[in-house]
């Protein structure tokens, strides 16, 4: 399915965590998840949300041409969010090149220190060649602006650098949690986003710290007002019983990978 131009496009690259999931036939429920990465279509380029293990070859599965790819925005540094980072790059120096032969790596404190440990330990196989690396670091309020578009930051807790992400442009907006724990300012950071993404890595009284259990993310969602709701960041835990709580809440979805969602103001 491809949307006409001028659509945003969203694709899902992998809607679970660090923990596969269970084979489709075993005693669990719903088989094989990639780790968090999300692709935006916009015009002609393509803007990544977090890149984690196995998402560089669900980009090309989902038919998107990585020589699109003008920004990667990095949520925070856990390995199921950065894992395909070393992929793309080694594909960009030996083969393809981003758009306009420019790259631009954003992502909270850390992100120029993490790539650049990452260029030591691959060295000299990820150095960029042929094309130019922008690594950019944010915080609270940074604005990134591309054409067309511009990406609002927002700190949440989570570990000491995540960042969530607000884009807008004039299609539509889009705001991705990225992995938090309940955090009473992100409603109005993602307050009527066309389409809110939002993490649910946690089971309704399961323990742990960290990340969003379902009813909190149900909790955003509507707080939010956003127009679209999309939980993600799924594990075999959280998603036991998800399609239930959502029964007859018409706004919200629950991701799978590959999936792919229009984000439009209308
Ligand atoms: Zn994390
Ligand atoms: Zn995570």
């Amino acid at each position: 399915m491809t949307e006409g131009r001028g659509a945003l496009e969203f694709v899902v690259l992998g809607s679970g965590t660090f923990t596969p999931g269970r084979p489709p036939e075993g005693p669990g429920r719903g088989g094989v998840r990639n780790p968090a990465g999300y692709a935006l279509r916009c015009q002609d380029e393509i803007l990544l949300f977090d890149l984690g293990f196995g998402n560089f070859r669900q980009m090309v599965r989902a038919g998107l041409d990585p020589d699109r790819v003008s920004s990667v925005f990095l949520s925070h540094r856990h390995p199921d969010h950065t894992g395909d980072l070393a992929a793309l790059l080694f594909y960009y120096r030996y083969d393809g090149k981003p758009q306009g032969k420019r790259l631009r790596v954003c992502g909270p404190r850390g992100t120029a220190g993490f790539v650049e440990r990452l260029f030591r330990a691959h060295h000299p196989w990820l150095r960029p060649r042929g094309f130019d690396l922008k690594l950019e670091t944010l915080e609270e309020g940074s604005v990134v602006r591309g054409s067309g578009w511009r990406v609002l930051c927002r700190e949440v807790p989570h570990t000491t650098e995540s960042l969530a992400y607000r884009f807008e442009a004039k299609e539509g907006s889009l705001c991705y949690t990225g992995d938090t724990s309940w955090d009473p300012g992100l409603a109005r950071f993602a307050a009527g986003a066309d389409l809110l993404v939002s993490e649910c890595a946690l089971a309704d009284g399961e323990r742990g710290e960290g990340h969003l259990r379902v009813s909190e993310a149900l909790e955003l969602g509507r707080l939010s007002g956003a127009r679209q709701v999309l939980l993600t960041h799924l594990s075999p835990a959280s998603e036991r019983g998800l399609a239930a709580a959502l029964r007859g809440k018409r706004r919200f979805r629950r991701a799978e990978d590959l999936m792919r969602i229009r984000v439009s103001r209308y």
